[in-house]
């Protein structure tokens, strides 16, 4: 964001987001649940609104939300209650959405982010239960409705005004999939349509008590546009307010094409959708006994984790949190320091130094790397026992890499193994010695930084492979003798 916006204005942001759930069947049905299915075969009588239905909450998705309420810190409530939310659209079969209005499932949690190494809160104002609205397809002059995503089972959670960068936005997105992920209740993937978000944005005169006019941003399908969308929404709403112009409350869209937002409706209210709860569902209660319950099921989450990573395996802070932001990764280096116990910070600079450079160049993921935890782990007690040097552990690396070959198979196959034997050392040390009798007449007259010289030498004669400390430790002695 510019300067003058920087300087004149604090940045408020909320986000709604919808999180699909992974249940194998819907919310108020039992018809499955399924991504890229032939049209309108995944319905029935129920989800199609047909008369006479009625709908029965799934007990999974129920599960599954308190789960993730309890996952964010939530107050899961004992009673709750699904209301109808009432407008009219093709792909709302029964004219209305069975969500939760006045007695939301959960409220009152936070996620934490960092920024710059600081961490910085969100809160979280309530959690909800919804049911997703089917799909309209436009092609050419023609539209097509196809409800099989009707009635699939949503969470949504509301965040209070806490974020206000688009930096922040991401990283709270970008969180929240990770600790749905943990937790087994949705893969929570964008560009599958699993997470969607509407971000209110608006903008106060810095340190001003009183919260701006804000407008919502929908259609936003990756973190990136998120946090490009918001970016250029500050400017927007900036170059406005300087000019004493007011921010209209609406709904605008997000162009990722120009990377700007324009106008798509101004904001609806509440009583819009005449809210009233659904006589067909029951309220629903659960006993303190069956929220425990799923509290004592949670895993270990990114938070724990990565303290005990800092704390059991002595990683940095930075190491841990690159480690336990992605679930996946964190079993990949769990494995790893189970299969060798000796060294977590080796390990763990392997994984994050190398490893995943090498994976991002290739677009792959950490569940399709080539190199495997036994690999690592063979590598970096390779390197411990000082059977190989870091240099040439780099080497083998990458050749574990292109050919999924084990570090020990490649370094018999090629030789590698460190020179340790002090004797024959001292031979190669003592060659050098003989071939560069200038250089050697320097350094006894005081040229101390030839050393270096000496060690590539040494170095050169042994394709890396003598042992660093040996070689120092011969120059040394026949040197300054
Ligand atoms: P609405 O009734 O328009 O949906 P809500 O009060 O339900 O508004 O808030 C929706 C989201 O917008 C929440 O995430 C909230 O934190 C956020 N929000 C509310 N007021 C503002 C504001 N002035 N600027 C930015 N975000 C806001
Ligand atoms: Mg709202
Ligand atoms: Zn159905």
């Amino acid at each position: 964001m510019s300067v003058s916006v920087k300087e004149e204005f604090d940045v408020v942001i909320g986000l709604e987001t919808h999180v699909q759930m992974s249940t194998k069947t819907k919310c108020f049905c039992s018809c499955k649940v399924e991504f890229g299915a032939e049209p309108n075969t995944n319905v029935c009588p129920v989800c199609l609104a047909l008369p006479g239905s009625l709908p029965v909450l799934n007990k999974k998705a129920l599960e599954y939300a308190v789960k993730a309420s309890l996952a964010l810190n939530c107050k899961v409530h004992e009673l709750s209650i699904f209301a109808r939310k009432n407008y009219f659209y093709p792909d709302l079969p029964k004219g209305y959405q069975i969500s939760q209005y006045d007695k939301p499932l959960a409220t009152d949690g936070y996620i934490d982010i960092k920024i710059d190494g600081k961490t910085h809160r969100v809160r979280i104002h309530r959690l909800h239960m919804e049911e997703d609205a089917g799909k309209t397809i436009h092609k050419g002059k023609k539209s097509y409705v196809d409800l099989n995503r009707a009635g699939t089972p949503l969470m949504e959670i509301v965040t209070e005004p806490d974020i206000n960068s688009g930096i922040g936005a991401r990283l709270y997105l970008e969180k929240l999939r990770n600790i749905m992920r943990y937790i087994g209740v949705s893969d929570a993937d964008m560009e599958k349509g699993q997470l969607r978000c509407d971000v209110n944005i608006s903008l106060k005169p810095k340190g001003s008590e009183k919260l701006g006019t804000k407008v919502e941003i929908k259609n936003l399908n990756s973190f990136r546009f998120v946090q490009k969308a918001i970016e250029y929404e500050i400017e927007r709403q900036a170059k406005l307010l300087l000019k004493g112009e007011q921010i209209v409350q609406e709904t605008r869209l997000f162009d990722p094409s120009s990377g700007k937002t324009f106008t798509m409706r101004t904001k609806e209210e509440a009583h819009d959708y005449r809210y009233f709860p659904d006589p067909d569902l029951l309220p629903v209660r659960i006993t303190v006994e069956y929220i425990e319950n799923i509290r004592k099921s949670l895993p270990e989450l990114p938070d724990e984790k990565e303290k005990r990573y800092v704390k059991e395996f002595g990683l940095t802070d930075y190491d841990a949190s690159v480690l336990v932001a992605d679930k996946d990764l964190a079993e990949f280096f769990e494995k790893t320091v189970n299969l060798y116990t000796k060294n977590p910070k080796a390990i763990a600079n392997w994984i994050i130094n190398d490893l995943l450079g090498r994976l991002n160049e290739k677009g792959l993921d950490i569940t399709e790397s080539p190199v495997k935890p036994e690999h690592i782990a063979q590598l970096v007690k390779l390197i411990d026992e000082k059977v190989i040097s870091t240099k040439i552990a780099k080497e083998v690396f990458g050749e574990v890499f292109e050919t999924g070959k084990s570090p020990e198979k490649i370094v018999e196959e090629k030789g590698l193994k460190q020179i340790t034997d002090p004797e024959e050392i001292k031979k190669i040390v003592e060659e050098v010695i003989r071939n560069n009798p200038k250089e050697v007449e320097k350094y006894k007259a005081g040229n101390t930084k030839l050393m270096g010289f000496f060690v590539g030498q040494v170095m050169k004669a042994t394709k890396g492979k003598a042992n660093p400390q040996l070689v120092n430790k011969i120059l040394n002695q026949l040197l300054n003798s």
